[in-house]
C-alpha cells in the first residue's frame, strides 16, 4: 500500500508549499488558496515527494500523541451542572471484573460503548462515560489461597493493567469518577445501603437449604450450579441448612415484571427476565396428611383437574420428606434417593424427556375435593424452587405426571374431555369429577372449583412466582462485610451509620473451612454491642459481589461524596443510564438485582428513576475458529498483541467491523490487515493533501461542483447519511465502518481528478465519521486537514440536495443473469430505460436471434430481458 506516496501531487515537496501549521493548534478559518502550482505543474528543480517517513501511517506515534492531549486536558471529564442546556446522555458499559488482563471481549464491549459516547457527544449531548472495577470476588480470593498473596495486591495489579489498556485503547473515560468496589470509600456505602434495606425489612435472616460446594466451602446461588456441580471448580454440590441473609426481592416481583414494558431492552433479555420471575396464576390447595397431623399446600395452574389427582409428589429438598419416610419400609431407599437427587442439575431434573425416577414414602394424603387418599412419592422432577415444593399429580393431563405414572404403574384418570390420547393438556368439558362440575367447560370449572374450595376453607386463588429471595451471604473473605453484630442480649444489632465502614480486616489464611475466613480475625470479630455496650460478635459472612454491582452506576454520578452515597439532586441529573452495554450472560442476575435495588431505593426517596437502564445493548462474543476463546483451548488472542502491532484504532475498528456487534463473530487475522490498510490509506491520502498546502476549512462546496468533484461530494454526503442512520437507534457499526471505507476508496480513485478542497472535504468527512471507532486516526486526519479538533466539531449533517442522485447505475440482466451495467438518468421513464439497455452492445450479443418474451424494468435499479 505505498502506491499513494507522492502520487497525489507529484513533484511538490513540502518546502515549496510552505510549512504546515503545527498539529492541534493551527488557527482555523482561513480559506485556502487553490494551489496554482497544481495546475501549472511542478516548479523547476522540485524533487519528488516527501521523505517516506513523513507519509507513513504510524499508530505508535499518532495514538500516544492524542492520548496525551485527552489526558492533559481531561477532555472526557464532565461536570455536574443542573443548568446545562443540552440534554444529558449516560453511556455505560458493565464494569470489568479485574482479574488478570483485559481480553478481546473487553475490547469489543468498550469499543461499542465508546462509539456510542462519541456519537452522543457530537450530536449535542452532555455525556457521562465513567469507569470502575467490580473488584471483590472469588478469582482474586482463590489466587490468594493458591499463592498467599493478598487479594488486594493481585486486584491492584490487575486494575493497573485495565487502566493502562483503557488508555492505550483511547477509550473516552471520565477518570475523575473512577473507583473499585473493594475500596472502603465505596463499600462504606454498600454497607449503608444494606442497613437501609434492613430497616425496611427488605434484608432478613432465615435458615435455608443452600447449595454448598464442599471444595470451595461456600454457598452457591442456584445459577452457579451447573449440572449439579459447582460452576467454578466442578465439584458436586451438596445441600445444607444454614442461617443466611436474604434480600426480599420477591416483594418486587410484580413491579420487576410489569416495568419491563417501560424499558428498551432486547426482546430475548426481556423474555429471560420474565421467565426468571415466572409469574403464573392459579390456586393454592391444601392436602391433609392425617398420619402426621399436618397438611401440605400445593400450587396449581389447573384446579379444574383436581379430581384427576391420583398421587402426590414432593421435591427431594422438601423439608418434610424425611419426616414422612421415617419409620416406613421405604426410609432407607428414600434417604439414598434424596442424596443422589440433590446433586443433579435443575434443568436436567425438570426436563420433560428425561426418564422419571422416584421412591414412594409409604404415606398418603387426602385430596380435598373428593376425600380420596392418594400415595405420596418423592421424585426429582419436582423442584423446591417452584410453588411449594410439592405437587398434586394429574397423569391424564400433565406430560411429566403421565410419564411418571406409566413408569410406576400408578392410576390415570381422565377428567377433561378431548384429544384421542393421554396426556391431554387442552381444554374441554369436565368428566369423572363431581356432578356439580361434570359437563362444565374446564375454564369455567377452574373458577367454580376454586370458589367452592375457598368457601370450604380448603383453597384459594393464588399467584405463584419462580423468583426466590436473593440469598446474599457468602462464607468468603474477599467481599463487603455485612454491617451487623450479634449480641447475646439484643440479638441482631445494625452497626450505626457513623461507625461505617466496617472494615475488611486482614487475615492470614484465606482458606474457607465451612465458615468465613473472617471468623479467624478474632480481634475484629469481638466488639461491643452498639445498643447495650456489652460484648458482641460481628457477622463474619460477606456479601455476594452482585450487591456491589447493583448500585455502582449511581455512585459514578457523585463518586467523591463522603457524607452520603450521592446527592439526590446530582443523581437526578444523570440517572437513569441512557444506554447500558454488556454481555448477555448478565441477562438475569446482575440486571435483575440492579433493577431491584433501584426500585427499593426509589421507594426510600433516594433515587427518582424507577429503572436503572433505559436502553440495553448486549454484544456478541468474539470467537476464534468458531470456538469460544479459552485458555484450555489455547485459542485466546490478547488485545495487547494486536494493539502493539496494528495500533488500537485497527483493533477497535476490527472488533466492530467483523459483524453486527450484537452477534457472535469469528476473529480473522486477514480481516485485521484489511482494516489496517483502510486506516493507513485514509491517513496517507490526508497526509498528502495536507503536505500540499495550508489547512482547509471543510466545506462541501456543492455550488458549481461538477464531474468528479460532484461525484466525490455526493459520496461524502452519502457516507454521512449512511453512518448517521446506522448509529441512530441501532448499533450497525459494521456497515457504518464499511461506508467510511467506501468513501475512502472513492477519495483514492478520484484523487487526481478533483480539486484539492473537494478531496480535503471528503477526507475530513471520512475522518469525522470514523472518529467514534478509530478516535486517534480520526483526530489526526481531521487535524492535518483542518487544524481543528474533530471531537469539538458537531456531527456532520448530510445535504439532502446531494443525496438525490440524477444519475443511477442500471443493472442489465438477461434471464436474470447480470450482463452489463449502464449509467442512466434517474428520472428516465421505463421505455427509455429499456431502449438504453437494448442499445448496449454486450446486451445485444445475448438478445440476437432470441425471442424477448418479457422485459422487467425496475426504475432506478434494473432491466431484465426474459428470452427464449
Ligand atoms: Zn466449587
Ligand atoms: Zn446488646
Amino acid at each position: 500500500m505505498q502506491v499513494l506516496r507522492g502520487a497525489l501531487y507529484p513533484g511538490i515537496p513540502p518546502a515549496v508549499l510552505g510549512p504546515r501549521p503545527a498539529a492541534c493548534g493551527s488557527p482555523p478559518g482561513r480559506r485556502l488558496r487553490v494551489l496554482r502550482v497544481l495546475r501549472d505543474g511542478p516548479p523547476d528543480g522540485a524533487t519528488l515527494t516527501a521523505p517516506m517517513t513523513e507519509r507513513r501511517y504510524d499508530p505508535r506515534t499518532i495514538e500516544p500523541k492524542w492520548q496525551a492531549v485527552w489526558e492533559r486536558e481531561r477532555t472526557w471529564q464532565v461536570a455536574d451542572d443542573p443548568d446545562a442546556g443540552n440534554p444529558k446522555a449516560y453511556v455505560l458499559e458493565m464494569l470489568p471484573y479485574p482479574s488478570g488482563e483485559p481480553h478481546m471481549g473487553h475490547l469489543k464491549n468498550y469499543s461499542v460503548g465508546d462509539a456510542v459516547a462519541h456519537f452522543r457527544r457530537r450530536t449535542g449531548f452532555r455525556v457521562l462515560h465513567p469507569m470502575g472495577y467490580d473488584a471483590f470476588g472469588l478469582p482474586a480470593e482463590n489466587h490468594a489461597i493458591r499463592t498467599g498473596e493478598h487479594p488486594r495486591v493481585s486486584t491492584a495489579a490487575s486494575i493497573e493493567q485495565f487502566q493502562k489498556q483503557f488508555r492505550e485503547w483511547g477509550i473516552s473515560i471520565d477518570w475523575s469518577r473512577e473507583f473499585g468496589t473493594h475500596e472502603p470509600r465505596y463499600y462504606r456505602w454498600t454497607q449503608w445501603l444494606f442497613l437501609r434495606l434492613l430497616e425496611r425489612g427488605l434484608a432478613y435472616r432465615k435458615e435455608a437449604a443452600v447449595n454448598w460446594c464442599p471444595n470451595d466451602q461456600t454457598v452457591l446461588a442456584n445459577e452457579q450450579v451447573i449440572d449439579g456441580r459447582c460452576e467454578r471448580c466442578g465439584t458436586p454440590v451438596e445441600a445444607r441448612q444454614l442461617e443466611q441473609w436474604f434480600f426480599r426481592i420477591t416483594d418486587y416481583a410484580d413491579r420487576l415484571l410489569d416495568d419491563l414494558e417501560t424499558i428498551d431492552w432486547p426482546p430475548h433479555v426481556v423474555t429471560m427476565q420474565r421467565n426468571w420471575i415466572g409469574r403464573s396464576k392459579g390456586a393454592e390447595v391444601s392436602f391433609a396428611c392425617p398420619e402426621l397431623d399436618t397438611e401440605y399446600p400445593v400450587f396449581t395452574t389447573r384446579p379444574d383437574t383436581l379430581f384427576g389427582a391420583t398421587f402426590f409428589v414432593m421435591a427431594p429438598e422438601h423439608p418434610d420428606v424425611l419426616r414422612l419416610a421415617a419409620g416406613t419400609e421405604h426410609e432407607t431407599e428414600a434417604r439414598e434417593y434424596i442424596n443422589r437427587a440433590l446433586t443433579e442439575s435443575r434443568e436436567e431434573r425438570g426436563s420433560a424427556d428425561r426418564e422419571k425416577t422416584g421412591v414412594p414414602l409409604g404415606r398418603t394424603v387426602v385430596n380435598p375435593v373428593n376425600g380420596e387418599r392418594i400415595p405420596v412419592w418423592v421424585a426429582d422432577y419436582v423442584l423446591m424452587e417452584y410453588g411449594t415444593g410439592a405437587i398434586m399429580a394429574v397423569p391424564a393431563h400433565d406430560e411429566r405426571d403421565h410419564a411418571f405414572a406409566v413408569r410406576f404403574g400408578l392410576p390415570i384418570r381422565r377428567v377433561v374431555e378431548g384429544g384421542e390420547e393421554l396426556p391431554y393438556t387442552g381444554d374441554g368439558p369436565i368428566v369423572n369429577s363431581d356432578p356439580r362440575f361434570d359437563g362444565m367447560h374446564n375454564r369455567e370449572a377452574m373458577e367454580s372449583i376454586v370458589d367452592w374450595l375457598d368457601s370450604e376453607g380448603r383453597g384459594h386463588r393464588s399467584v405463584n412466582y419462580r423468583l426466590r429471595d436473593w440469598l446474599l451471604s457468602r462464607q468468603r473473605y474477599w467481599g463487603c462485610p455485612i454491617p451487623v453484630v450479634y449480641c447475646a442480649d439484643c440479638g441482631i444489632v445494625p452497626v450505626p451509620d457513623d461507625q461505617l465502614p466496617v472494615p475488611l480486616p486482614d487475615v492470614t489464611d484465606y482458606k474457607p473451612k465451612g465458615r468465613s475466613p473472617l471468623a479467624t480475625a478474632e480481634a475484629w470479630v469481638h466488639t461491643t454491642c452498639p445498643s447495650c455496650g456489652g460484648p458482641a460478635e460481628r457477622e463474619t459472612d460477606t456479601m455476594d459481589t452482585f450487591v456491589d454491582s447493583s448500585w455502582y452506576f449511581m455512585r459514578y454520578c457523585d463518586a467523591d461524596n463522603d457524607s452520603a452515597p450521592w446527592d439526590p439532586e446530582i443523581l437526578a441529573q444523570w440517572m437513569p443510564v441512557d444506554q447500558y452495554i454488556g454481555g448477555v450472560e448478565h441477562a438475569v442476575l446482575h440486571l435483575m438485582y440492579a433493577r431491584f435495588f433501584t426500585k427499593a431505593l426509589a421507594d426510600m426517596g433516594l433515587v427518582s428513576a424507577q429503572e436503572p437502564f433505559k436502553a440495553l445493548f448486549t454484544q456478541g462474543m468474539i470467537t476464534r475458529d468458531g470456538a469460544k476463546m479459552s485458555k484450555s483451548k489455547g485459542n485466546v488472542i490478547s488485545p495487547t498483541a494486536y494493539v502493539e502491532r496494528y495500533g488500537a484504532d485497527t483493533a477497535r475498528c476490527y472488533t466492530l467491523f467483523i459483524g453486527p456487534p450484537d452477534q457472535d463473530a469469528d476473529w480473522k487475522d486477514d480481516g485485521v490487515e484489511g482494516v489496517h490498510r483502510f486506516l493507513g490509506r485514509l491517513w496517507r491520502l490526508a497526509a498528502d493533501v495536507a503536505a500540499s498546502g495550508d489547512v482547509l476549512v471543510p466545506e462541501s462546496r456543492a455550488n458549481g461542483a461538477a464531474g468528479d468533484d460532484l461525484e466525490l461530494l455526493r459520496k461524502a454526503h452519502w457516507a454521512i447519511d449512511k453512518v448517521t442512520g446506522d448509529m441512530t437507534g441501532r448499533f450497525a457499526f459494521n456497515t457504518a465502518i464499511a461506508a467510511v471505507m467506501e468513501l475512502t476508496n472513492e477519495c483514492y480513485a478520484r484523487r487526481d481528478a478533483v480539486q484539492r478542497e473537494t478531496l480535503a472535504f471528503a477526507l475530513a468527512t471520512a475522518a469525522s465519521l470514523i472518529f467514534p471507532f478509530a478516535p486517534h486516526c480520526g483526530a489526526d486526519v481531521y487535524d492535518m486537514l483542518t487544524g481543528r479538533r474533530v471531537w469539538e466539531e458537531p456531527w456532520p449533517v448530510a445535504d439532502p440536495a446531494l443525496l438525490e442522485r440524477d444519475v443511477v447505475e442500471l443493472v442489465v440482466q438477461v434471464n436474470g443473469k447480470l450482463r452489463d451495467r449502464v449509467e442512466a438518468p434517474a428520472a428516465a421513464a421505463r421505455d427509455e430505460l429499456e431502449s438504453l439497455a437494448r442499445g448496449r452492445p454486450r446486451v445485444q450479443g445475448y438478445l440476437d436471434g432470441k425471442d424477448v418474451v418479457k422485459v422487467v424494468v425496475v426504475p432506478g435499479r434494473l432491466v431484465n430481458f426474459v428470452v427464449r
